[in-house]
């Protein structure tokens, strides 16, 4: 069986940056995916809400992603209220594209660092593959896991694949690092210059930037 895997990268996107479009590209490339679908999460009531509005960043991943036809927005989490599992989308998605289909979780290395601190995390692996996104000059992943919590580094040795091929030979259960230019680039990083008057062009796309002034976000400090 070979069949090419959808990444999908979830993130706040308060706004998406050049940061989040590199590393989709990146995955897309090395792992050989058919798409990269971008889920920004919703509004929980309980946590701290994004600055921008539920529609504005979706308006903004739009944006983002339009010229790229293996980029593809996905609304599932967006207007939701209620705390948005990660566990919960990759079941509904797996409903959708069968059991066959692999699935690739993309994340950073930081966030990999902290996913058994995320709800139901075991249950990850019998849905997707995990691809961790290592940036270039950073701490290698390996390295880290010397550290890091004894169940997630068991996770780490026992699921490391040699190879991104292995992702198109089953739906789900491999763990995969690849690596990414280092981009010193945050979604705070950007609302603070912003609000300070600085220009945030070269951060992210371009139709971004315009669509943060014209709606006049990230304008104060926070
Ligand atoms: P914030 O600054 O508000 O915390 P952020 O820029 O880190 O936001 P998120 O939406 O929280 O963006 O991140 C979603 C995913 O993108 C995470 O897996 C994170 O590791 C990854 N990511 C964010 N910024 C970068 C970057 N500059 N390079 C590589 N990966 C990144």
């Amino acid at each position: 069986m070979s069949i090419a895997p959808i990444g999908i990268l979830g993130g706040t996107f308060d706004p998406i940056h050049n940061g989040h479009l590199r590393l989709a590209q990146e995955a897309l490339e090395q792992c050989n995916l058919a798409a990269v679908r971008f889920i920004p999460c919703g509004t929980p009531p309980h946590r701290d809400a994004p600055y921008a509005s539920a529609q504005q960043r979706l308006d903004m991943v739009r944006l983002a992603v339009q010229d790229n036809p293996a980029f593809v927005l996905d609304k599932r989490e967006i207007h939701r209220t209620d705390p948005c599992y990660t566990v919960d989308t990759l079941t509904a998605l797996r409903a959708e594209l069968g059991a066959q289909q692999p699935l690739c979780l993309l994340m950073g290395g930081d966030a990999f660092l902290l996913l058994h601190t995320w709800h139901e995390w075991k249950k990850l692996f019998g849905l997707a593959h995990i691809v961790v996104m290592q940036r270039a000059g950073g701490r290698p992943l390996g390295n880290a896991m010397n550290e890091a919590d004894v169940a997630l580094r068991n996770a780490y040795q026992t699921r490391l694949a040699p190879s991104p091929q292995l992702l198109h030979e089953s739906p789900a259960g491999a763990i995969l690092v690849a690596d990414m230019p280092a981009l010193e680039i945050s979604a705070t990083g950007i609302r603070a210059r912003n609000a300070r008057g600085r220009n945030i062009h070269y951060l992210l796309p371009d139709a971004v930037a315009d669509y943060i002034q014209i709606h006049e976000l990230y304008d104060a400090e926070h």
